[in-house]
């Protein structure tokens, strides 16, 4: 990457795991800011995501997975394998909750055979060495180069590890909200950030959305509602927080007939007078022109 760009790329928006023809992709954000590149969340589409937004995945420093519901670290055993068949050299640390590790552990054991005669055949560096895993909780303040990354439990039921972050450089301050309902830290957290990225859904289409998936019960109806944001009210969230600017992401619904970013754009006005952006995959988000 250009060490000199500070920028903030959504490589997917939608919320939730499936995919259908014409939908947008899983949740994941590249971070560029200070000279440093951190890939938050891993879902699926992340890797070529990466590439197409002109980044060699060997140049990440660092990936940070915010819960483990799988639209957000779906692809991340992929994503690591294929930075080491694309010349990964030096150790990504990847940080996530606990049973990262296991997942961790289960995808090296399902590429053993892959692995192990590359390493042979190709001369490839010991790769379990090269992704060290680590636990990622509220207590983590965590240093990658000049960044320094701090986690806020959310709200995200049933999930109870489940993180928003703040990625601060001495000239630049991104929040993630991670995926939660609405929380007053959340407030706090993101104060004055340049940027805030928050997960957003319009309420109103939510039961259309789950009637067309055709679901025998209420689990999912009731699942998205407890734990997820409306769209206005991250909207109130990002003006008491006084950000910047405001990002709606893993949006849901992400590909409902008829709304549109107008409607989105319609949610959130009158709650918030900065700049808002309403994600779409590969939204560049550049940190040092201040519209
Ligand atoms: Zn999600
Ligand atoms: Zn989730």
């Amino acid at each position: 990457m250009n060490p000199d760009v500070n920028q903030v790329v959504l490589l997917g928006v939608k919320g939730g795991p499936a995919i259908r023809p014409g939908s947008s992709m899983p949740t994941s954000i590249l971070v560029q800011m200070a000279g440093k590149t951190v890939l938050v969340d891993a879902g699926l589409g992340c890797a070529s995501a990466i590439c197409k937004a002109g980044d060699a995945l060997t140049d990440l420093d660092a990936v940070l997975v915010t819960h483990l519901h799988s639209d957000h670290y779906l692809e991340l055993g992929p994503l690591l394998h294929t930075a080491w068949t694309a010349g990964l050299k030096r150790p990504l640390p990847v940080y996530g909750p606990s049973g990262l590790g296991a997942y961790w552990q289960g995808f090296m054991a399902s590429m053993a055979y892959d692995i192990d005669t590359r390493t042979a055949d190709e001369g490839r560096p010991d790769f379990a060495s090269l992704f060290p895993i680590h636990l990622l909780d509220e207590e983590t303040r965590l240093g990658i180069g000049d960044i320094t990354v701090t986690a806020l439990r959310n709200h995200h039921p049933p999930v109870v590890e489940s993180y928003a972050l703040r990625l601060e450089s001495p000239h630049h301050s991104v929040t993630l909200s991670g995926d939660t309902a609405p929380i007053e830290e959340m407030v706090a957290f993101a104060i004055g950030s340049d940027l805030l990225v928050h997960e957003a859904m319009l309420t109103d289409a939510i039961r259309t959305l789950c009637d067309r998936i055709d679901y025998s019960d209420d689990r999912l109806y009731d699942h998205i509602i407890r734990s997820h944001t409306p769209a206005h009210e991250a909207a109130k969230i990002a003006a008491r927080a006084g950000v910047h600017r405001l990002a709606l992401n893993h949006l849901v619904p992400s590909e409902e007939p008829g709304i549109t970013s107008a409607t989105w754009h319609a949610a959130v006005t009158p709650h918030f007078d900065g700049h808002i952006l309403i994600g779409e995959d590969g939204m560049v988000i550049p940190l040092d022109e201040v519209p």
